[in-house]
């Protein structure tokens, strides 16, 4: 039976080519798919008898935020190594991580996702690399972790083979055997990945770091990424140590790194790029390589800030990401949308980005990054029906005129409406598919329970 819903009243950013907007519109769904989408009233033959009626009065609709990079295992590590740079805060945080299990991972992945969906995200991506021996399958674990909680996702196949004793930055015991990596990184492609259109699930391929995976393994993993049409993720360019990291090591700078590997392409994006130079930026629009830009957490650890306004400048998808929650413990995406609008005015003054252009890093060109911007990312007929609802009318936004203006420069705000592929995963403010409360108590148990095994070293 066909499931069909009608939003009225609403203003509406579709975050379309053409940037249009409504200020009094309707949004028709049938079931997963956007059907109607225009000004006024929903005509009568789409919004007929049998729909589903929500008023819209009051607020903005947009397509639900697309997270382009995040760690959700680091739930469980939030609040520690505060003065830390990048470096300290790993060689402080991995002898943690080493001793994250099942239990871990599922209650992290779902206080993660939780925030992300009450802060308007619809689609998420997950970098998980670190696979402690006897942990079982944890992207497995996640990936039941998202459809719990009943966001659209995409996590990563993460890997680090590059320990200590062989000039690495992680212990010996947290990184994997190349084979085990590339033979799990298979498996998990033919287990989990779905290409269908209106997937839920889809898998990518992600080696950690240039200082925490071989040169081996980063070719290595773009072969087999190719040869199974997943994409490639990867961080780069965090911080000056990265660098310096790289001139010793390899001679080169991060960027020659990657291209010399095969590693920039329109199958590719990256998190970070904070540290790039100009002739860097041209290759990136050039190969049509995309950035996750993750402005909270490049500020938590000082590492920063990306030149987002010279990668727009140059046709380079730019998407939005919280990164993990140890390096950024707000964990929703919509606080992104304005910092990376304030970061790239700081940068280079109040003509750098505009609330419109932050609002697409954070939908479409998010889905770019994720090569879903033909299903997903935009509120058009025929997209997927993933739209988040923003109530403007309260003390937050009531007296702004121009609704994107107060989604974006005004206070960071949950959702009122979520909704993935039609389904409500957000409705009146709170989460439907989770118990929130239960998400936050099984956390906080989980959080203790890895910092005393940490402590024990067991
Ligand atoms: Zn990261």
């Amino acid at each position: 039976m066909t499931m069909r819903t009608v939003i009225e009243g609403c203003a509406i950013a579709t975050v379309d080519a053409g940037g249009t907007e409504y200020r009094d519109g309707h949004l028709v769904i049938e079931d997963d798919r956007i059907v109607a989408v225009g000004e006024g009233s929903a005509p009568d033959e789409v919004g007929g008898a049998g729909a589903q009626r929500l008023d819209g009065r009051g607020h903005l609709a947009t397509p639900g935020l697309v997270n382009c990079h995040h760690h959700l295992y680091q739930w469980a590590t939030r609040g520690l190594a505060q003065q830390a740079t990048l470096f300290e805060w790993l060689v402080e945080l991995y002898p943690v991580w080493a001793r994250i299990d099942a239990e871990t991972c599922w209650a992290a992945a779902r206080a993660g996702l939780a925030a992300l969906a009450r802060s308007g995200c619809s689609t998420s991506t997950d970098h998980h690399y670190v696979f402690p021996r006897d942990a079982g399958d944890l992207l497995e674990v996640e990936i039941g972790a998202a459809a719990s909680v009943g966001l659209r996702f995409h996590p990563c196949r993460g890997s680090m083979d590059l320990g200590r004793a062989d000039g690495g930055l992680p212990p010996d015991e947290i990184v994997e055997d190349r084979d085990a990596i590339l033979a799990a990184s298979e498996a998990a492609i033919s287990r989990f990945h779905d290409p269908a259109p209106g997937a839920m699930v889809r898998i990518a391929l992600a080696p950690c770091s240039p200082f925490s995976v071989t040169p081996g393994l980063m070719s290595d993993a773009a072969e087999l990424a190719r040869r199974r049409g997943v994409r490639l993720h990867t961080h780069l360019a965090e911080t000056l140590d990265e660098e310096r990291f790289c001139q010793e090591r390899f001679g080169v700078r991060p960027v020659d790194y990657l291209d010399e590997l095969g590693w920039l392409g329109d199958d590719v994006w990256l998190a970070h790029c904070v540290h790039l130079d100009e002739a860097e930026i041209a290759r990136f629009g050039a190969t049509g390589t995309g950035v996750a830009h993750c402005p909270n957490s490049n500020a938590r650890l000082g590492a920063g800030i990306a030149p987002v306004a010279g990668l727009v400048g140059a046709g380079v998808p730019v998407g939005l990401g919280v990164d993990g929650a140890a390096s950024n413990e707000d964990g929703g995406l919509a606080s992104e949308m304005r910092a990376s609008l304030q970061f790239a005015r700081l940068a280079g003054g109040p003509q750098a980005l505009t609330p419109r252009q932050a609002l697409a890093r954070a939908t479409i060109d998010g889905a770019r990054c994720l090569g879903r911007d033909d299903e997903l990312g935009s509120l058009e007929v025929g997209k997927l029906a993933d739209v988040a609802l923003w109530r403007l009318d309260g003390l937050d936004g009531a007296g702004i005129e121009d609704p994107v203006a107060a989604l974006v420069f005004g206070a960071t705000q949950a959702v009122e409406l979520l909704l993935v592929g039609g389904r409500a995963i957000v409705a009146g403010g709170q989460l439907r598919t989770v118990d929130e409360a239960q998400v936050a108590v099984e956390i906080a148990r989980e959080s203790k329970r890895l910092a005393a095994r940490a402590e024990a070293r067991v």
